[in-house]
């Protein structure tokens, strides 16, 4: 007798700034309910550690010291994997940007272009050598840098989400944040069919792959940007400049893990096309999309075995 079509659930919340939305497939509804509300709940907590948003944080809290301090294991695993990246991307992924974001003011109503002095003082001692890690504790090079993990924590909590729906014995599912998502096992008869959102075409798409168990990320000019004397300026820095980088209008990632797709996209990003997926070859398992800054697209040589079949 054929097993029955099995259920599908589908929740959504604000969190993190972003759309979070979370679909799971299972023959028990109420298993289902749980499931995906725990893993809500486990995202709401990395929340709380993680955000420079929220006064107790790890983040807030290593922002205001002068010295660094002690992390939960947690905000350690996120800024362990960070610096990876940073110091593989020769720091063009950077969690001490927290100042440069603020004069920037993208979380602000009417974000502007800040004075040339303003980017040069948020810059001051920035860089991979900034933050170190010991264990859990972290040490910072100068009592001014301010931590931002805008770049790698999301990706983070879509993981951990992920560990809680298969904790709960799930095992066809998927949780994304804003772009920065996880497809679990398959969907459930076929592998999942993924839309890489077109960077100038907000109905389009440049590429529909197929996935399964794997993480998929894209980091784009076009999330969170404004226009000013018709030049585009976003939330992805390049440290060297202080300014959006300009090298490319959207990076997609696939990889084992929703964190290091997270990390390595804005890496790529700021890198551009050719020492973005260069820099790709460190990390095997990882593929990339690169849409350049003249739309021109790159893809690294195992995406197309991703590419979903007409
Ligand atoms: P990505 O390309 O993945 O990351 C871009 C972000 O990374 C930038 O916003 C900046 O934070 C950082 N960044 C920029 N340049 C670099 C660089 N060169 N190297 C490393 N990092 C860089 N937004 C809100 O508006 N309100 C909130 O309350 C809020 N809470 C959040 C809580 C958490 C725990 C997290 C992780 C994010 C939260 N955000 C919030 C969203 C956050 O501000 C960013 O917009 C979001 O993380 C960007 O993710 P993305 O995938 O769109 O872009
Ligand atoms: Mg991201």
């Amino acid at each position: 007798m054929q097993p029955a079509e099995p259920e599908q659930l589908r929740r959504s919340q604000l969190m993190m700034g972003t759309i979070i939305e979370i679909v799971a497939y299972g023959q028990d509804q109420n298993l289902l309910e749980s499931a995906i509300s725990a893993a809500f709940d486990e995202i709401a907590r990395l929340e709380k550690r993680l955000s420079r948003y929220h006064e107790d944080s790890d983040v807030t809290r290593l922002s205001k010291s002068s010295t660094g301090g002690e992390v939960a294991p947690e905000t350690a695993a996120v800024i362990a994997l960070g610096l990876d990246v940073a110091k593989r991307s020769q720091g063009a992924f950077d969690m001490t940007l927290g100042r440069l974001k603020a004069v920037w003011g993208f979380d602000k109503e009417a974000p502007s272009v800040p004075d040339k002095n303003a980017i040069t003082d948020a810059l001051q001692g920035i860089g991979p050598q900034a933050i170190s890690l010991d264990k859990n504790r972290v040490t910072k090079s100068s009592p001014q840098l301010m931590v931002d993990l805008g770049g790698v924590a999301k990706g983070y909590a879509v993981d951990q989400a992920i560990r809680v729906l298969k904790n709960h014995g799930i095992t066809s599912g998927a949780v994304n944040a804003g772009g920065d998502m996880y497809l679990l096992g398959q969907h459930p008869e076929r592998p999942w069919r993924i839309g890489i959102q077109h960077p100038r075409k907000q109905q389009g798409t440049v590429a529909t792959v197929e996935i399964r168990d794997k993480a998929v990320v894209t980091s784009g000019d076009y999330e969170r940007y404004f226009e000013q004397e018709g030049r585009r300026y976003h939330h992805i820095f390049d440290p060297a400049t202080g300014m959006p980088a300009r090298l490319c209008q959207s990076v997609t990632i696939i990889a084992e893990s929703v964190a290091l797709g997270d990390a390595l996209a804005t890496a790529v990003f700021v890198l551009g096309p050719q020492a973005g997926l260069k820099l790709l070859q460190h990390y095997p398992e990882t593929e990339g999309l690169v849409i350049a800054a003249d739309g021109t697209a790159y893809e690294s040589p195992g995406w197309k075995g991703y590419r979903a079949k007409p």
